[in-house]
């Protein structure tokens, strides 16, 4: 079995014992054997490894730790008083088991500190990216295994450039170091807030379903539109993802949560949208509607519609079309006429059959366009809008 001693792995596993500041002995050893159940059958290689650069296969390692936690009751029983578990762990190699020729025993101290400044952004006092990477597979792994769900929040501080523009980089990183601040007020302790670039920041939230996300991710976005620096305007954009029910592992997780973004700032920035909003905003109703096309170059044609949402329809052409072409979709059902401006996004050519069809979505819909486009679809979809 492979025991691993990646220095990433190592400051991880420091981080993950070391993560509350505390760094007694008798913590690091609780949080060890609550690892070890929990699954991590690898944490006694590691910590010896990390502790006292010694390779041993796992089972091997916790009968060493067992060794070294008997040696020390026994010590503490000679001398009649309690005795540090790195201290007897020094003793155990020198005088029992005699594995190191000279054995060497880290200081805690200094290990967890530079473990720390390792996963630390420093403008922000957030996580970094680094960290954030490896923060989210063990995440996954623990809500998987809990059955719990696991959110996460990816935010974009709103036209940044033309506040470095009209500020300086000075007042641009003082807004950004403004927004570490609020991210570590505003979440649990058990929230992992992280930078994961310039100006966009990521939040790992544990046991959180959607609702309660899109209730900080609100709390997020409207604490830091409160900010006053600078006299700028300060807005966020945010995506959100929850594991499992959007994705399963963290690519997924991250490219659904980073599609949201986009779609945020796409639709006019400022607010935060979650994948699963959006998933019951796009339930696609399989409707043949009788449609008549315009294309802004004048030509004409008939089609039918396939599915369509509330915001967008896929359909047949008899010719083929671009994505972002502009066209009109006029609607005559129950004799009341509807004329939909769309753009199409994508299409499908089989060009053997001589069979287009594409996806457009909605553009300039107006209040009215919109509520006769709802009366259209069934009652479903206007319950969830
Ligand atoms: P959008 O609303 O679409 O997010 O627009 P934006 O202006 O925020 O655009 P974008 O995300 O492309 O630009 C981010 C800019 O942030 C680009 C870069 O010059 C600046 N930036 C990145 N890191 C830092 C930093 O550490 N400090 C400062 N002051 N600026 C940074
Ligand atoms: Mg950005
Ligand atoms: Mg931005």
């Amino acid at each position: 079995m492979r025991v691993s001693t990646g220095i990433q792995g190592e400051l991880d596993l420091i981080n993950q014992i070391f993560n509350d500041e505390t760094t007694s002995e008798e913590r690091v050893l609780e949080a060890a054997a609550s690892l070890y159940k929990s699954g991590e059958k690898n944490i006694y290689a590691r910590l010896l490894h990390v502790m006292c650069h010694l390779r041993l296969a796992p089972a091997e390692a916790k009968k060493t730790w067992e060794a070294i936690i008997s040696h020390r009751d026994s010590l503490e029983g000679k001398l009649g008083r309690p005795m540090g578990f790195r201290v007897a762990m020094l003793d155990y190699f020198i005088n029992e088991s005699r594995e190191l020729k000279n054995p060497k025993v880290i200081e805690i101290h200094v290990y967890a500190e530079t473990a720390r400044q390792a996963a630390v952004d420093e403008l922000t006092g957030v996580y970094n990216r680094r960290f954030f990477d490896s923060a989210i597979e063990r995440e996954i792994k623990q809500a998987a295994r809990r059955n719990r769900n696991l959110s996460l929040l990816i935010l974009d501080i709103d036209n940044f450039k033309k506040i470095n523009d009209t500020h300086g980089h000075t007042t641009g990183d003082a807004v950004i170091s403004a927004l570490g601040k609020l991210l570590k007020k505003q979440i649990r302790s058990e929230d992992t807030p992280c930078r994961i670039g310039g100006e966009e920041f990521a939040v790992l939230l544990p046991e959180t379903g959607v609702e309660g996300a899109e209730i900080v991710a609100e709390k997020i976005r409207h604490e830091f539109s409160k900010l006053k620096i600078a006299s700028t305007d300060l807005s966020l954009s945010g995506g959100l993802a929850t594991f499992s029910s959007d994705a399963t592992n963290a690519k997924d997780l991250i490219d659904r949560a980073d599609q949201m973004l986009y779609f945020a700032k796409y639709s006019g920035k400022n607010r935060v949208i979650s994948y699963a909003s959006n998933k019951r905003r796009h339930i696609r109703y399989p409707l043949e509607w009788e449609l008549a096309i315009t294309k802004t170059s004048g030509t004409a044609g008939k089609s039918r519609s396939q599915d369509v949402s509330i915001e967008g329809i896929s359909f047949e052409l008899d010719e083929t079309t671009e994505p972002g072409e502009l066209m009109s979709l006029h609607l005559n059902i129950n004799s009341e006429p509807l004329e939909l401006p769309v753009q199409i996004v994508w299409v499908d050519n089989n060009a053997k059959e001589r069979r287009f069809r594409a996806g457009a979505r909605f553009i300039r819909l107006t209040e009215e366009h919109l509520s006769s486009l709802k009366k259209r679809l069934p009652a479903s979809a206007n319950r969830n809008n």
